[in-house]
């Protein structure tokens, strides 16, 4: 890793068996800082070469000092990790709004320690964990030994760089595990300095390696195919899954998926409605609306839908677009250029299916970065495209219902089930709804409140397997059950 704090600008090489390293093709790619459409650097482009020489640091390292460690051991190591992330906790969070265009305000108080909360809650979480054990009458004992699963596969999106990428990391070596981590190509700074943070913390080398690149015919399916690789564990988009799956049918390889969302924001007469709109702000927009449980299809009952499109409008205009680095930012810019023609390509088909009322454009003033104004869609209904699909931008839909039934259905009338939230004050209707909505996370009155000890994930083509607490564990563990006749 190459780095100019004064430029701005940083290379990013691969971090394999302890060293930063360059392809052997000597191939790299550019980064493109999204908010000011400059180079941040080049990224070292990684293929099976480098994925071939990561598994094999990983498989041998999982015979290493690090398997002979005590869990004491492997717990320092992990608590000490999420502490430097701490101490460096302005440069992380300067490099993540650097590399996604996200606000500061956002990376310094979210991204970065959650993502050193990643490691200390699985350090903590660490110290409890057992297993099971049954004895079978008077006839025989059982219990479970807990294994490690082996080399995991560890792919990433761009959305939450680093935090993503600990919140699979931190488990994944808990367990005992060695990782290979492929980084989401337009986001490779964070994951390339957590290698050396790793290492400063006393990671044995070949435990923790990172190869930069793209995902097909790349890094990425390489790894997702390699023989070696006894698991993946990806979060991205359900097209992504899909893919990967078929390559991982080859070898059988365990997997977890964390994919996209398009989940509904229900909101009921009765609910507190200046609550509801300071959450459903952030629910919208927080994160340039690049949230997977970014509540994207917003309902509201009808006897409140003009009262709350008049107010949500009125308090969206107030939200100021612009530099990451402006304390007053509360949306940055998209992700690429790339990305941005896609949005941009989801407001030319609202205004077919329906009416922009607000939004839709390039803010004034802002004429380089992929910066868009918040939008608010009107005036389509359940089968518009710019409802069913993840647009994955600061875009939702606003939709009228009449009574709880008619919105349990429409919200479950999609092929994803990721998240939702419920607004009510009505306490049954509150535990009736939640038990009908087909989501893997429900919100009650609240958004992206988390306690990392519950199951996250999603159903139906949002995901597959859960992670958090025991959870985690579970993928990142062997379990085998020894059987001893009394
Ligand atoms: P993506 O699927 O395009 O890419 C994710 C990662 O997969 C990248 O590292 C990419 O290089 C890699 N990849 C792409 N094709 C591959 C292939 N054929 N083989 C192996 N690897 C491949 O997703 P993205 O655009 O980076 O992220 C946005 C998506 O992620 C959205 O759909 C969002 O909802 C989802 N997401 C889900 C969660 C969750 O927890 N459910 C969290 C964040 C993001």
């Amino acid at each position: 890793m190459q780095m100019s704090v004064e430029k701005k600008t940083m290379n990013c090489l691969h971090f394999i068996d302890g060293q930063y390293v360059e392809s052997a093709s000597g191939k790299t790619f550019v980064n493109i800082n999204p908010a000011t459409e400059e180079v941040l650097g080049t990224v070292a482009e990684g293929g099976k070469e480098e994925i071939d020489r990561a598994v094999t640091a990983a498989k041998k390292a999982l015979k290493g000092p690090w398997k002979k460690m005590t869990t004491h051991e492997r717990i320092t190591i992990l608590r000490r990790i999420g502490d430097i992330i701490l101490e460096r906790k302005e440069e992380l969070a300067r490099l993540e709004s650097l590399d996604t265009g996200k606000p500061y305000s956002l990376s310094s108080t979210l991204d970065i320690p959650r993502a050193a909360y990643n490691f200390h809650f699985f350090a903590d979480y660490l110290r409890s964990v057992g297993t099971e054990a049954y004895q079978t009458d008077d006839v025989a004992l059982n219990y479970a030994i807990r294994r490690p699963v082996g080399v995991v596969g560890l792919i990433n999106p761009w959305n939450l760089p680093l935090l993503l990428l600990t919140w699979k990391l931190a488990p994944c070596l808990a367990a005992g595990n060695t990782a290979v981590i492929k980084p989401a190509e337009w986001t490779p700074m964070t994951a390339t300095v957590l290698g050396e943070i790793c290492q400063e913390a006393g990671v044995p080398d070949g435990v923790v390696n990172i190869v930069h690149g793209f995902g097909p015919n790349s890094a990425g399916s390489a790894l997702t195919e390699h023989p070696d690789v006894n698991a993946i564990s990806f979060t991205g988009e359900t097209t992504t899954g899909k893919v990967i799956m078929a390559a991982a049918a080859k070898t059988l390889k365990r997997l977890s998926y964390e994919l996209g969302g398009k989940n509904p924001n229900i909101i009921f007469a009765d609910a507190d409605l200046d609550e509801v709109i300071e959450t459903t702000l952030k629910s919208s927009f927080a994160n340039q609306g690049e949230v997977c449980l970014a509540g994207s299809r917003i309902y509201v009952q009808k006897p409140v839908y003009e009262e709350f499109l008049h107010k949500f409008v009125d308090r969206t205009k107030e939200l100021v677009v612009g530099d990451p680095f402006d304390p007053k930012t509360n949306v940055g810019a998209l992700i690429s250029k790339e990305h941005y023609e896609r949005v941009k390509g989801y407001l030319e088909i609202a205004k077919e299916e329906g009416e922009i009322l607000l939004g839709g454009g390039r803010p004034p003033g802002l004429d380089k970065g992929y910066f868009l104004e918040p939008t608010i869609i009107a005036g389509v209904n359940d089968q518009c495209r710019v409802v069913q699909e993840e647009i994955f931008g600061p875009v939702v839909s606003v939709l009228p219902f009449e009574t709880e039934e008619e919105v349990i259905a429409r919200a479950n009338d999609t092929h994803y089930g990721l998240s939702a939230t419920i607004w009510t004050n009505d306490l049954r209707r509150a535990h009736r709804v939640a038990g009908q909505i087909e989501a893997g996370i429900i919100w009650v009155n609240t958004w992206f409140l988390r306690d990392l000890r519950t199951p996250f994930g999603g159903m139906k083509q949002s995901g597959i397997g859960r992670e958090g607490g025991m959870h985690s564990f579970e993928f990142f563990s062997e379990l085998t059950n020894v059987c001893i006749k009394l």
